[in-house]
């Protein structure tokens, strides 16, 4: 068994079954995640006997890191090699609040989205929760070394989180457990592009992270075009779930909203933004686009300034993403897809 996959409660039921005390699985996050500790050798307070029986059960693996690229505004991105070769990004961003770490959730993505790197390599698999424990931890290593840690995370890397929703869960308890990496709740951001069913579901969930909703187009009509998922979640059902969402959590909403140029970026599209989010506690984060085909271009700083103020103007709450990492392809699932070519021409 793999130490990284179990949330404390999780650990503690299986230490039940092997016959240790259950109080043990508070001391070994510790270890683990406070202390760093590698093996239950390490772990004095816990007997020699125990160590043996633990180090029979568990294993603690690593990530293999392939890559590590470093961009001028310090973004870095660090592409990962899993167990059975399949690659995985990670990104770290610096800001002057903290250190942000955007994770993958899986290997490819289903949904398809036409604009987005990752959506034109269908899933090849889920990732295992230890496998998104393991990004945020591999990171928070690494600056631990700089006298640093991670402070934020966000779940934006290539897949859809909801699309892995259980183990995606696990991962988020294990982060935020505070005898494990302790990533405050407010500090972890989940973006999904709009599965509604779990929508519903993680409105029961009694955790204050924060929703981002990959929205990026304001009617039916471009959402399905470009989106498949809006082909069975339309905007209406969609706005129901966060309603709902909301009535649940009485927390803000995100919505993300990636500028296209002639797409989605003229005045008519930004009418029908404000007039669909009406009346709505929430924020827009307008995303410059990072062209990652040769299908659509990033919008003109004229129309990227025109469509901010007017969202402003009409008293919507508005940011512009920084654009991080530009010079590195930080965007989702780009730097995979590169080394995969690279690697695919080797082998030829
Ligand atoms: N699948 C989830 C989370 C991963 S995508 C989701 O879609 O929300 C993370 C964010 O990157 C999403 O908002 C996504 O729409 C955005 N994104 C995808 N392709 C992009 C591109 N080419 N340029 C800028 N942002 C992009
Ligand atoms: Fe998947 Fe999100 Fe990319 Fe859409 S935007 S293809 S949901 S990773």
């Amino acid at each position: 068994m793999n130490i990284y996959q179990f949330t404390r409660e999780k650990l503690q039921l299986k230490l039940q079954e092997l016959g240790e005390k259950p109080y043990r699985a508070t001391q070994i996050f510790e270890w683990v995640y406070k202390k760093s500790a590698r093996n239950f050798f390490e772990m004095t307070n816990i007997s020699k006997s125990s160590q043996e029986l633990l180090n029979e059960h568990f294993v603690f693996p690593k990530l293999h890191l392939e890559k590590e690229q470093i961009s001028k505004d310090g973004t870095r991105k660090y592409l990962f090699r899993l167990h059975d070769g399949n690659l995985i990004e990670t990104v770290l961003m610096r800001f002057h609040y903290g250190n942000s770490v955007c994770i993958s959730t899986q290997v490819g993505c289903n949904m398809g989205c036409a604009f987005c790197a990752s959506g034109q390599h269908k899933r090849i698999r889920n990732l295992d929760v230890y496998e998104m424990v393991l990004q945020v931890y591999t990171i928070n290593e690494i600056l631990k070394k700089e006298d640093s840690r991670v402070s934020h995370v966000v779940i934006m890397g290539i897949g859809e989180p909801f699309d892995n929703y259980n183990n995606t869960i696990d991962f988020i308890k294990i982060i935020n457990d505070d005898k494990g990496l302790g990533i405050g709740a407010r500090h972890i951001t989940l973006s999904t592009s709009g599965i509604v069913p779990k929508i519903i579901e993680f409105s029961h969930l009694p955790l204050q992270i924060n929703l981002a909703i990959s929205l990026h187009f304001p009617n039916d009509k471009l959402r399905s075009k470009y989106m498949p998922v809006n082909r069975k979640y339309n905007l209406e059902k969609l706005f129901d779930a966060l309603k709902y969402y909301y009535e649940m959590t009485n927390r803000r909403i995100t919505f993300e909203y990636i500028l296209i140029d002639g797409i989605n970026d003229t005045k008519e599209c930004c009418i029908e933004l404000i007039n669909l989010l009406r009346g709505m506690n929430c924020y827009v984060n307008l995303i410059p686009m990072n062209e990652t085909n040769t299908m659509f271009r990033r919008s003109s700083e004229k129309a990227t300034d025109e469509f901010y103020d007017l969202l402003m103007q009409k008293g919507i709450n508005v940011t512009l993403r920084r654009d991080q990492g530009h010079d590195i392809d930080a965007a989702c699932g780009q730097l995979r897809i590169k080394t995969e070519m690279a690697n695919a021409r080797k082998n030829c």
